[in-house]
């Protein structure tokens, strides 16, 4: 018999399953099985990508040009709109060969871990965080390093809590704007805070994660890259997931340093090779015709993020919510709960309560222990409204059974 334990790698060997993947998982079983749930669990948006980038896919095919490899850093006529995109949105100068695409933003963060942590280094993460930060630091044998944003600080890190955290061996920074799970989205002025505690800190790199940049309610955005001081220390994250509806296309791409973009370049090479070269084709089209064209889906979040918020209000005054910025979570603070009881059961923590509301209400959704801040829900409303107001009425009618 084989002995697992020694089979597999000390830098995998505890991996658990992407939580919000996992939860999604269970719920589509228990919808294999005839069970009425409402998933609410994977932040995916529920539009299908738009009829011009699938048109431009459908070209690259019919071409016939786009079957060999793509360049391991992505085709020239994306990274230049790139480029453009992240000049005139961003105010980000970028050259184009700082530019790398990438199958998803995923890619683009473990790539950039994997260039620049050694065993021991760490990483501050900001909380609360994606939950995938912290599994791919370890797996690229970093030490995370968890800052919590406080509730009354809309659950930003200020820049004196960063530096705070800084030690010797602080290798990088990684937060998202908007932030999933919590929605917060960094103004200009705690950014160019958080750029005076850097300034003094040159070997450290900060990963700016604006995957969620679009998803963005206040109709202001900064970006941490468009710093000049401390520009040539940031690695800035994007991609077409969010925004374009395109989760399935896997297209990310990052602006880093030279020297950086050319190690993540390298790499590609050696384990992966470029993003698909039709998804790149999309890519191009998308950029092409900018934000102005998806804000239909914008307009569409907001409009269910104002329907939960005024729901939460009105129905379960207990629970302590702050209302999103930007990106399409809720993320109430649900510890009213803890110690409360149906009679049958009584809730501990939030993994326990977001079972109870698994399997007493058929909504899916995810603890917020998942994302470091245990007194916490994560509620994707990246779903139909209707189907948002049925799983809310779910929600109160089990959360008001709870003594
Ligand atoms: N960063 C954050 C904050 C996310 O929520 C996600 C979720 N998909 C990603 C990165 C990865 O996105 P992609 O689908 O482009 O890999
Ligand atoms: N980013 C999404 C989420 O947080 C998709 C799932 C994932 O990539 O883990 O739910």
């Amino acid at each position: 018999m084989i002995e697992t334990n020694n089979i597999l790698s000390n830098r995998v060997i505890n991996l658990k399953a992407s939580a919000t993947f996992a939860m999604s998982q269970k719920a589509r079983s228990m919808k294999a099985q005839g069970i009425d749930i409402i998933d609410l669990s994977v932040g995916e948006p529920d539009f299908k990508t738009p009829n011009y980038i699938q048109t431009a896919a459908k070209e690259a095919i019919e071409s016939g040009k786009y079957f060999g490899y793509p360049p391991a850093a992505g085709y020239k006529e994306l990274k230049e709109e790139i480029v453009k995109k992240f000049r005139n949105e961003n105010n980000i100068n970028c050259e184009i060969d700082q530019i790398i695409v990438t199958n998803g933003a995923k890619q683009a963060l473990s790539d950039s871990f994997f260039c620049l942590l050694n065993p021991g280094d760490e990483v501050i993460i900001f909380a609360p965080y994606w939950v995938s930060y912290t599994a791919m630091v370890e797996i690229a044998g970093g030490k995370p390093i968890i800052v919590q944003g406080s509730s009354s600080n809309n659950y930003k890190v200020t820049a004196q809590q960063l530096e705070n955290a800084i030690t010797s061996k602080t290798k990088a920074i990684i937060y998202s704007s908007p932030c999933n799970p919590s929605g917060s989205v960094f103004t200009k002025n705690e950014l160019l805070e958080i750029s005076e505690v850097l300034l003094k800190h040159k070997n450290i790199i900060t990963i700016a994660d604006e995957i969620y940049e679009h998803i963005n309610f206040t109709g202001e955005y900064f970006s941490l890259g468009s710093i000049d001081t401390i520009e040539d220390r940031v690695i800035t994250i994007n991609g077409f997931s969010k925004a374009f509806a395109m989760t399935g296309w896997r297209l990310g791409y990052l602006a880093a340093p030279k020297f950086i973009a050319k190690t993540i370049s390298n790499l590609h090479g050696q384990i992966s090779f470029g993003a698909s070269t039709i998804s790149q084709r999309a890519g191009i089209s998308a950029l092409k015709a900018g934000k102005e064209k998806v804000k239909y889906m914008i307009d569409a979040y907001k409009e269910r993020r104002n329907i939960l918020i005024d729901y939460f209000n009105e129905h379960l005054p207990n629970i302590k919510i702050s209302k999103p910025d930007g990106a399409f979570y809720l993320f109430p603070d649900i510890s009213f709960y803890f110690g409360k009881t149906d009679g049958e059961q009584t809730i501990n923590n939030s993994t326990e309560l977001s079972y109870y509301i698994l399997e007493k209400a058929k909504v899916a959704l995810v603890s917020g222990e998942t994302f470091g801040y245990k007194n916490c829900i994560r509620i994707s409303f990246a779903a139909s409204k209707q189907d948002l107001i049925e799983a809310m009425n779910r929600i109160k009618d089990v959360l008001l059974k709870l003594k």
